[in-house]
């Protein structure tokens, strides 16, 4: 059994994460269409500015300023048109305009876009026009977005589809990234069979794995790559020779169960043992037992096995750990006020984590909890769309009293 180790508060056990895990010391370098989710190794520049030549911002007429009457109609002789894609290529000269549709190139000599609305006549090469009573130039000038040269993303920046679309725009066809975070995901526990196995075959006191599926698709948007190893048996030599082929091909392992007290909980010891233990357990309900070290050079973050406990410690321990180890950080989760509208009973000790469901109304938000939230009730995720927070400083809390709780969607960003 486990030597008992002082708990650590969930952001205590961030802190000491974040102070271990390092960014990548290399990159690859990949296709901007491959770069979706991809964590920025090196600094990318603008390859040109956006947009690369002046254009009109609405459809109408490029004129000269000089040619511009504000007190009364005025009239012009139209000399061509200049589309998206296919520019008028000759010089605006006085007492001349050319036809201009949004995003094409404003022709030399004009400096300014009459909108079409103020044509009151056109015949078939003259323009009349309403006064001039705009300030507005309707002309984007070069760069007014983005400057050539101009540092676009920085690196631990993650490649979104608005900075895809900015990055396209400017230039970029390939982009320097971090390598993805080789995720070798374990269970363990000699009651687990495989998820498919027909229920017919599953031997009494068996259940099936819940958990390896599930953690897989909960790192699955970070930049990882999800390496399914497996049921560890309840078997220290096994879990041994298991945990050290896995370390040799991955930067972190993760695994769910046999991090507790009980008789056939050996990944702590097996940790201990075969590598370093950084801390074990937290002030944390559910995923108190949680083991966090190294074994040669990959980190392994011993998960609690109970399937709740497991999802609460995934989606607050190992995704901001394996961010880390991408090269990222991700952001503090949200946390919004909500007006409960259950009870909670609550013991001061450890912060403890709720599924609930919370909803706006015209005040502010209220929250209300899933049912029971025994660590085995998957059923508690069932419609919960948030975690209450109940700090480990409070104790029962009352309908209508205030608490924080943490949207899942913002989670899983
Ligand atoms: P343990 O910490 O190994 O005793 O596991 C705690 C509880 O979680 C036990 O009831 C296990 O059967 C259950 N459990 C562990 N791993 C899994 C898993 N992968 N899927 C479903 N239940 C699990
Ligand atoms: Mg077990």
């Amino acid at each position: 059994m486990p030597q008992h180790s002082q708990a650590l508060d969930l952001e205590e056990a961030l802190t000491a994460i974040r102070q271990q895990l390092r960014a990548p010391s290399t990159y690859e370098t990949c296709e901007l269409k491959d770069a979706f989710g991809r964590v920025v190794a090196t600094p990318i520049h603008a390859a040109l500015s956006l947009p690369p030549f002046a254009a009109s911002a609405m459809d109408g007429f490029a004129v000269r300023q000089q040619d511009i009457v504000a007190t009364a109609d005025y009239s012009l002789r139209q000399v061509g048109t200049s589309l998206a894609g296919h520019p008028y290529t000759g010089v605006v000269a006085p007492g001349e305009c050319v036809r201009v549709f949004t995003g094409a190139a404003i022709p030399s000599g004009s400096d300014l876009v009459v909108v079409q609305e103020n044509v009151i006549e056109q015949t078939l090469d003259r323009i009349t026009f309403l006064p001039h009573t705009s300030a507005e130039h309707h002309i984007r000038d070069i760069g007014n977005d983005v400057t050539k040269g101009q540092c676009l993303a920085t690196p631990g920046e993650r490649i979104s589809p608005f900075m895809l679309g900015q990055l396209a725009a400017a230039g970029i066809g390939k982009v320097d990234v971090f390598p993805r975070v080789r995720v070798g995901i374990f269970s363990s526990g000699d009651e687990l069979r495989d998820p498919g196995t027909p229920v017919q075959d599953l031997a009494y006191g068996q259940i099936f794995d819940a958990n390896r599926i599930t953690l897989a698709k909960l790192l699955d948007d970070l930049p990882v790559q999800c390496i399914d190893l497996g049921c560890l048996p309840d078997d220290p030599n096994k879990i041994d020779s298991a945990l050290q082929r896995a370390a040799s091909e991955c930067d972190v392992l993760i695994t769910s169960g046999g991090v507790s007290v009980g008789d056939a909980d050996y990944i702590v010891e097996r940790i201990r043992q075969q590598g370093e233990l950084q801390f074990w357990r937290l002030n944390l309900k559910p995923g108190k037992p949680l083991a966090f070290g190294r074994i040669q050079s990959s980190w392994i973050l011993g998960l609690p096995g109970n399937p709740i406990s497991t999802i609460i410690t995934a989606l607050l321990v190992a995704r901001p750990a394996i961010a880390q180890l991408a090269g990222t950080d991700l952001p503090a989760p949200l946390r919004i006020n909500a007006t409960l509208k259950h009870p909670i009973v609550h013991s001061p000790g450890r912060t403890e984590y709720q599924r609930g469901q919370f909803e706006a109304d015209q005040t502010g938000y209220t929250v209300t909890h899933t049912g029971d939230q025994g660590s085995n009730r998957l059923s508690s995720f069932r419609n919960a769309n948030c975690l209450i927070e109940i700090d480990k400083s409070r104790g029962d809390v009352a309908i209508g009293e205030e608490i924080l709780i943490l949207p899942l969607t913002n989670l899983l960003h």
